[in-house]
């Protein structure tokens, strides 16, 4: 039911990049306009429930600003007005005064009282002058400077009743004065014409703002919970942008400060700064432009520095400064986010894809409507409502490209830490190997320590330090296996004298000799041959009685007998005398008496003549096995 400039004025001023969108595309739109229109009388019939009042309007501007309306009634003459080119009048920013005029006459057949409605909301003064049948005028106050209570409707637009009976005609005057642009789009509406559309508007505007506040509390609560800035960003940019719009809506004059329309007038210019300040702030943590793009963050807090500065300029200085400063801004501001996104992309920045959709639908959507606004696309739904749409999406996308960014950074965290991960664990292995190859070669050294201070240097055969840790631990063994354990406890005859007459080294070499030969008669793995002193032996045979064990010295003391010792070509004639004892050994350790019964067994070998085995006989000391 609605108008195509109603629909377009409806939401004009929707965002700050459209004050200055429209500025540019009204040059081109006068340009492609019909051809010129009259005003002429509009006749109000019973066939349309509205009319846009562009093309039936005459404007004269006054520039002084002083004209009364009974000096524009009564000098009508003087005063050349201009017949309106455009669906909806758009005169820019001005300081001048606005006079419009429009001749109506009623011929609907049952509406006694028509409708007039300015559809931007932040038009300071918009008075109505009727001239009435009898020619006394009545007037009427409106616009945003003038408080919420004193509007004629109560409505977020400025609306007026004008009261016409059947055929009636009337002139009708407007005087229109704003800080702000000066856009004037009229619609007069039948009563059913103005509740179908506030019908839809308000419906619309209550999707539209549902979604905006709950993206507004979802990501509010999302920061709450996880406590990362870059939701409270948002949340602070969807703040501003849902107060921006409500005032320039007119819901928040209405709604919010029905009484204040001095900060009704400055919240726009107020919101434009807050709204900016925070897409900025935004995006510039979003984009991570202080790790990424170091000289455009430079740029980007440039920006907040100048939003901070148009919100105050809004509250301090002029209204018209702040409204230019903003608007401005907001341009530069947008292309600047756009182009930051844009380069981001380029360099692989892969959070920046959802910003750069979300910038590009509003983008686009702002773009579309501004070419619909001027007739240079066909109004249907998308085109209608394009602009609502396309901020609602915006604010989802981004949201969206916030919990994408999430997801980004988490792939990315686990990713580093599987890394972490790998190489500590890979460092860990090298080092373990590192370590038990240390350690290896540690047992070995150990291994070849011990086997160094258990050997003998001169014999090569076990020492005597072995032994008494060896001897131990085969007498427990013999114990438990009620085994006999045997022990040979050999010594060289007449050793002395060898030193004496072949010299040391000659004894030395004998020594050797000997141990190599009672190494080889021993056969069994469990046989040890030690060095127990200078020129003495010690053969330990577990699992030997004193037979096998007498055998086995016997064997030993015959070999050695025929032992060819040389040294520096002289024969030296060696023989030893063996002492054997062998006992099956108590639980008790008492392996001493072990050594001591050989011992007794080699002086009475050496006693009995020397070059002889003879074997421990005396119950007394152990358990005895054999004597010989
Ligand atoms: P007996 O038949 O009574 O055993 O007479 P013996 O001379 O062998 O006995 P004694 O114990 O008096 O002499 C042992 C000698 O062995 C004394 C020492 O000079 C010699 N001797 C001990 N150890 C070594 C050694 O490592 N090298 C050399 N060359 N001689 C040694
Ligand atoms: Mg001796
Ligand atoms: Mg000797």
């Amino acid at each position: 039911m609605r108008t195509d400039a109603a629909r377009a004025a409806d939401k004009f001023p929707q965002s700050p990049l459209w004050f200055l969108l429209c500025r540019c595309c009204l040059v081109l739109a006068l340009c492609m306009a019909a051809p010129a229109s009259r005003a002429d009388i509009l006749v109000l019939s019973d066939t349309t429930e509205s009319y846009p009042l562009g093309r039936h309007l005459s404007y004269f501007e006054d520039k002084s600003g002083t004209l009364s309306f009974d000096d524009i009634r009564n000098g009508a003459g003087r005063f050349a007005f201009t017949p309106s080119r455009s669906g909806s009048l758009n005169f820019g920013f001005t300081r001048s005064v606005y006079w419009l005029r429009a001749d109506l006459q009623n011929m609907h057949s049952e509406v006694t009282g028509w409708f007039l409605e300015c559809q931007y909301t932040v038009i300071d003064h918009i008075d109505l002058y009727v001239v009435n049948p009898d020619g006394t005028v009545t007037s009427y106050r409106g616009g945003d400077a003038v408080p919420f209570a004193e509007r004629p409707v109560k409505h977020r637009n400025t609306i007026f009743r004008i009261p016409l009976v059947k055929g009636q005609s009337t002139r009708i005057f407007l005087r229109v004065q704003s800080e702000s642009s000066m856009q004037i789009p009229l619609v007069l509406w039948s009563p059913n014409g103005l509740l179908e559309n506030e019908h839809e508007a308000q419906y619309y505007a209550g999707i539209y703002y549902g979604i905006v506040l709950a993206m507004l509390l979802y990501n509010l609560l999302i920061w709450i919970s996880i406590r990362d800035i870059n939701y409270l960003y948002y949340a602070n940019y969807i703040c501003g942008w849902i107060l921006f719009q409500l005032s320039i809506d007119g819901y928040a004059f209405e709604l919010l400060w029905p009484d204040s329309p001095s900060w009704g007038n400055i919240a726009t210019p107020f919101f434009i700064g807050y709204g900016f300040f925070a897409i900025i702030q935004f995006s510039r943590e979003f984009l991570q432009l202080r790790q990424n793009m170091p000289k455009t963050d430079r740029a980007f807090r440039f920006a907040l520095w100048y939003f901070a500065l148009v919100m105050l300029s809004a509250l301090l200085l002029d209204y018209t400064i702040a409204i230019r400063a903003g608007t401005f801004g907001a341009f530069l501001g947008a292309a600047l986010i756009f182009a930051t996104g844009a380069v981001s992309l380029q360099n692989g920045i892969k959070q920046a894809r959802f910003f750069m959709l979300a910038w590009s639908v509003l983008l686009l959507s702002i773009f579309i409507y501004t070419l619909r606004t001027f007739g240079m696309l066909p109004q249907v739904f998308i085109t209608e409502y394009g602009l609502r749409i396309g901020s609602a999406l915006e604010v989802i996308l981004l949201s969206f490209a916030l919990a994408h960014r999430m997801r980004l950074l988490k792939t990315e965290n686990e990713r580093i830490q599987r890394h972490a991960t790998e190489t500590l664990e890979q460092r860990v292995k090298q080092r373990t190997l590192e370590l038990d190859r240390a350690l290896q070669r540690l047992a070995e050294a150990n291994e070849q320590l011990k086997g160094l201070s258990y050997t003998d240097g001169l014999t090569g055969v076990k020492n005597r330090i072995c032994f008494d840790r060896m001897i131990a631990s085969e007498w427990q063994r013999a114990a438990r296996a009620k085994a006999p354990l045997a022990l040979l406890l050999l010594d060289i005859d007449h050793f002395k004298r060898v030193n004496d007459n072949y010299g040391h080294l000659a004894g030395d070499a004998c020594l050797k000799q000997v141990a190599a030969a009672v190494q080889q008669a021993v056969r069994r793995t469990t046989d040890e041959v030690f060095r127990y002193g200078g020129e003495e032996f010690i053969i330990l045979l577990p699992h030997t009685g004193t037979d096998g064990a007498l055998h086995i010295a016997e064997n030993i003391r015959r070999q050695i007998e025929h032992l060819p010792v040389e040294f520096e070509g002289k024969r030296i004639a060696i023989t030893v005398s063996i002492g054997v004892s062998s006992l099956i050994p108590t639980n008790q350790d008492a392996s001493d008496i072990l050594v001591a019964n050989a011992d007794e067994a080699m002086y009475i070998a050496k006693d009995s003549g020397r070059n002889r085995v003879h074997a421990y006989a005396d119950a007394r000391k152990g358990v005895i096995e054999h004597g010989t």
